[in-house]
């Protein structure tokens, strides 16, 4: 069986003042034993060494983000090694927030326009398309395989914008941000899937059980198809977008859905009752 999963994604929230009374809701807080949940927290960076050394002994921290290689002049960037420095055993890689605001993106569109300039091909949109596509893809993919390769656990995000649901394209979309890092992987045993519909976070509009156990579902299946069937049946997929105390028991009773990765209700009292979902 595959072990529940509760990952709190801070975000770029808090102050150390919040940061402490965070922390203490969650080392007062009742929760299931280790043997049952994970849960790891993601504080931002400035954050990490405090919450990890003030946390309870059974939680675990998580960067929100690593650089794709090795450091060097890359500024503002924090390396995998620099994690794998101080003890952080997790990092989220491919949020959606990154990769349509900020810098997976960027890299992405550099790489692109240059080999389009270079290709003459440039006013064909499609083109375009489909090359800016494989490079999103593509860093995401090549960030999960180094922060492997060093050691980290990652929490690989996918999922699909409104639009795209609304077009029927949501298996999709998932099936080619999960192919960029299948292909770039060999041992999935640190990784887990979080399964993060854009249209569903921060947004109060969470997935129906019934939407979250389809992809999910189908996500497994793919999984089974394209990796293998032990990494099918062991690698844990959880859903993130808008869950809360209200949501999660429903959401945490389906078959497929293996725990939660939660934004805004994590950083309030009510995420150790999304802790003991399954419980
Ligand atoms: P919300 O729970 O605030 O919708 O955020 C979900 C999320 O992005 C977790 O990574």
């Amino acid at each position: 069986a595959r072990k529940f999963f509760v990952g709190g994604n801070w975000k770029c929230n808090g102050t150390s003042e919040e940061v402490k009374k965070i922390v203490s809701i969650l080392n007062d807080g009742k929760v299931a034993s280790a043997d049952v949940v994970d849960v790891v927290v993601s504080p931002p960076f400035v954050f990490l060494p405090l919450v990890k050394s003030s946390l309870r002994p059974e939680f675990h921290v998580a960067a929100q983000n690593c650089w794709v290689k090795k450091g060097g002049a890359y500024t503002g960037e924090i390396s995998a090694e620099m994690l794998v420095n101080l003890d952080i055993p997790w990092v989220i890689l491919g949020h959606s927030e990154r990769r349509q605001l900020l810098s997976e993106s960027n890299e992405a569109s550099c790489l692109c326009a240059k080999r389009l300039y270079l290709s003459s091909n440039f006013f064909d949109i499609q083109y375009l398309l489909i090359h800016i596509f494989y490079f999103l893809g593509q860093f995401v993919g090549d960030k999960v395989a180094y922060a492997l390769s060093k050691g980290l656990k990652v929490i690989a995000c996918v999922g699909e914008t409104l639009e795209q649901r609304e077009s029927g394209a949501t298996m999709d979309v998932v099936a080619a941000q999960t192919k960029a890092i299948a292909e770039r992987i060999s041992d999935w045993t640190n990784v887990v899937v979080a399964y993060e519909p854009v249209w569903a976070i921060g947004t109060g509009k969470v997935a129906t059980p019934a939407q979250a156990q389809e992809v999910h579902s189908e996500l497994r299946k793919w999984l089974q198809t394209n990796v293998s069937a032990d990494v099918a049946a062991s690698t844990r997929i959880i859903y993130g977008g808008s869950v809360s105390g209200a949501n999660c028991k429903e959401l945490a009773a389906q078959p497929d859905v293996d725990g939660f990765l939660v934004g805004g209700a994590s950083l309030k009292p009510e995420f150790v009752d999304i802790i003991n979902a399954a419980t």
